[in-house]
């Protein structure tokens, strides 16, 4: 299986003409029990939108994070039904893995509408971008990536995003982690450094000039 090169095919930065300084939050892996919520209190906080790439099996489950995340002006886009490496994914796997978490999501939330996709991981192959368009979705990647997910520190955090910001950036981050990851009793704290640094963030990049926007629809 071939996979692709995201900046030649897949979407990294965003311009959409809406600035020149637009900058776009994404959160990849949840949603959380734990960290979802603070993740939201800290965008409502600054009056922010974001995107959240969502795992179908835990908007199943937290349906009630979902349709906050959508009451509150964000996008709940697709990060796969239970985040497989889909390089190693039939093609008929591929498909039912897209399709069941946008059902998983409209289940969760009616009021959702999903345009947006990442694959697992950020690795696309041919067949992965084939089958996110037949279901009526555009493939998202990154620019921006601090690696919170390995917690280096919220300084180490900030610094990355401030650092490699430019306009049109897309900034990923994250709210929760794939299920063969989960570590259940160690995860009330999981991601203390990405909500940290993201209210540090905000605020830092609000005062260069930067405006956080939502992905654009035709995206
Ligand atoms: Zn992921």
């Amino acid at each position: 299986m071939t996979r692709v090169n995201c900046f030649s095919e897949v979407r990294g930065v965003c311009t959409d003409g809406a600035g020149q300084h637009s900058v776009y939050l994404t959160f990849d892996d949840g949603p959380h029990p734990f960290c979802t919520p603070e993740i939201l209190d800290v965008l409502a906080e600054h009056r922010v939108p974001a995107t959240f790439f969502v795992i179908g099996q835990y908007a199943a489950d937290q349906p009630n994070q979902i349709q906050r995340m959508i009451a509150e002006g964000h996008e709940v886009a697709n990060h796969t039904m239970t985040h497989p490496d889909l390089s190693k994914c039939g093609p008929g796997e591929i498909q039912r893995e897209i399709l069941e978490a946008n059902r998983a999501i409209t289940m969760a939330s009616p009021r959702a509408s999903v345009r947006h996709i990442r694959a697992p991981y950020g690795i696309w192959t041919e067949e992965v971008l084939t089958a996110s368009a037949d279901a009526g979705l555009n493939a998202v990647h990154w620019s921006v990536d601090p690696r919170d997910w390995s917690c280096p520190g919220i300084d180490a955090i900030v610094d990355e995003v401030l650092d490699s910001v430019q306009p049109g950036a897309i900034v990923l981050l994250h709210d929760g982690c794939p299920p063969s990851e989960l570590q259940p009793g160690t995860d009330r704290g999981l991601r203390y450094q990405t909500i940290v640094a993201l209210s540090s963030i905000i605020p830092a990049l609000q005062s260069r000039g930067f405006v956080f926007r939502s992905l654009p629809q035709d995206h």
